[in-house]
């Protein structure tokens, strides 16, 4: 393992990740919502940014590129292509199957579609980290914003569970506490999901960030990911939208 990944918190529930390759010394951050803690994050880790990479063009995971790059220019700023017209410039813009080289490590591209249509992740495979912005939160998953969102966001879902389950997944909010009140109101027996909710209580009280969870830990709580089929997601979705 080589590289390294540490949640920093930003805006009110939103966290950006800092990477941090082993053998080169090489830093990333990705989706940097609020530049502060992103610089704070980049000057503790040694004060140099090589790469800036964005998940997708929502304002809680870009809004603070700009003042970044004017601070490390040197930093390449990394995103989907289909959406270059609405996230910040691009330095390198990637789709499915591309990968960007993080000092010498390398991240592949998978496009998972259903939060916004150009929603892409980063993979560092031999890591197990799987940088997934607002596709799956722990206990969790994102909200279908646009056309044929829900459908997609199931698709992007069934990949994600195909991946090995010591996989980290890196989410961009911290939403869950919230998320397991739904869950629990869906699965209410289930120990696997009971006792993530309950360790998520003690971090959050201890003011400690619930996430990178794991696949394995997902595949077994989050009813998301535990839908039988489309239809069976496609209700739990929506009412999670209602849910209070
Ligand atoms: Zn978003
Ligand atoms: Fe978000």
């Amino acid at each position: 393992m080589s590289v390294r990944v540490e949640a920093v918190p930003c805006l009110s529930d939103n966290y950006l990740w800092l990477l941090k390759d082993g053998p080169t010394g090489a830093v990333a951050v990705c989706d940097p919502g609020e530049a502060a803690p992103a610089i704070a994050a980049v000057e503790e880790a040694g004060g140099r940014l090589d790469l800036i990479l964005l998940t997708h063009h929502h304002g809680d995971h870009v809004a603070g590129v700009a003042e970044l790059k004017a601070r490390f220019p040197a930093a390449r700023v990394v995103g989907a292509a289909m959406d270059a017209h609405r996230l910040p410039k691009l330095d390198q813009s990637v789709a499915e199957g591309d990968s960007v080289a993080f000092g010498a490590a390398r991240a592949g591209v998978l496009h998972l579609p259903g939060h916004t249509s150009g929603h892409i992740a980063f993979h560092f495979a031999p890591d197990h980290i799987l940088l997934c912005g607002d596709i799956v939160f722990a206990l969790g998953c994102g909200r279908p914003l646009e056309d044929g969102g829900t459908e997609q966001l199931y698709a992007s879902l069934r990949r994600i569970a195909r991946l090995p389950p010591n996989t980290r997944l890196c989410c961009g909010h911290e939403y869950t506490e919230s998320n397991a009140r739904f869950a629990l109101s869906i699965d209410p027996e289930n120990k696997a999901l009971r006792a993530e909710a309950e360790a998520a209580g003690a971090l959050r009280a201890a003011g400690r960030p619930t996430v990178p969870t794991t696949l394995a830990q997902e595949m077994a709580a989050n009813p998301f990911l535990r839908a039988r089929d489309l239809e069976e997601f496609r209700a739990r979705r929506e009412a999670k939208n209602h849910f209070r």
